[in-house]
């Protein structure tokens, strides 16, 4: 049994946890499952039970009734879709942002972003990408989601910064804005031409840009590049 002193000495609030609102699964194997985090530390209610409260259900559960899990076990129910709040829960992350600029006795300064005329973000700016830790690893060519918030081409060489490691002339200030824990820019919304749902990437959705740019990427060397 743990007591309230020792539950808040080794689990903060914030801790990952399976909670059972009614009954243990060991008494009803199809009892209601909640994984979530704590909200308050451990506290006696009433002198009988030890009670904490989580996120996603409004009454107090008995200490009895909230197993902890590991932090990959809350992730993998909660998976992280978005970069600003990837940013906001886990920091900022590394991120892949293009080829090595640290040549000797140079100036470092990145090339933007592959052209592709299904991009979102500025052309005039290298953006930064997602990696690993919360997305899969984007494929050279791929038109993917930036930091900003936008969709750009990741390059063929890929290099990756380090939370609080200075980065390299050329990045996109909202990328790198969003990078210390920033927001990206409100954008006004507007109706994708091609499929009518919402989007703030302008005329075409993040969807369209993908398809439209996935067709177009292997004929690129055919056309002039404008
Ligand atoms: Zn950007
Ligand atoms: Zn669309």
């Amino acid at each position: 049994m743990t007591t309230i002193a020792e539950w808040n000495a080794r689990y903060p609030v914030g801790t990952p946890v399976v909670a059972y609102p009614g009954a243990r699964p060991e008494d009803d194997p199809d009892c209601e499952r909640l994984v979530t985090r704590t909200r308050s530390k451990a506290q006696g209610l009433g002198g009988h039970s030890d009670v904490v409260w989580v996120d996603g259900h409004p009454a107090c559960i008995a200490l009895a009734h909230v197993d902890v899990i590991p932090e990959s076990e809350y992730r993998a129910a909660h998976p992280i879709t978005d970069v600003p709040t990837a940013v906001r829960e886990l920091g900022a992350l590394p991120m892949p942002v293009g080829p090595d600029p640290q040549a000797p006795g140079e100036e470092p300064r990145l090339s933007p972003n592959p052209h592709s005329p299904y991009a979102s973000a500025s052309p005039d700016y290298r953006h930064i990408l997602p990696v690993p830790a919360v997305f899969p690893r984007p494929e050279p060519g791929v038109l993917a989601p930036t930091a900003c918030d936008l969709m750009a081409v990741v390059p063929n060489d890929l290099i990756e910064t380090r939370p609080g490691a200075p980065l390299p002339v050329g990045v996109c200030p909202d990328c790198a804005a969003v990078m210390q824990g920033g927001a990206p820019p409100e954008r006004p919304s507007s109706l994708c031409g091609e499929c009518g749902s919402a989007t703030w990437h302008g005329d075409l959705c993040a969807l369209c840009r993908q398809d439209k740019h996935e067709q177009w990427w292997p004929t690129r060397n055919d056309q002039p590049t404008a």
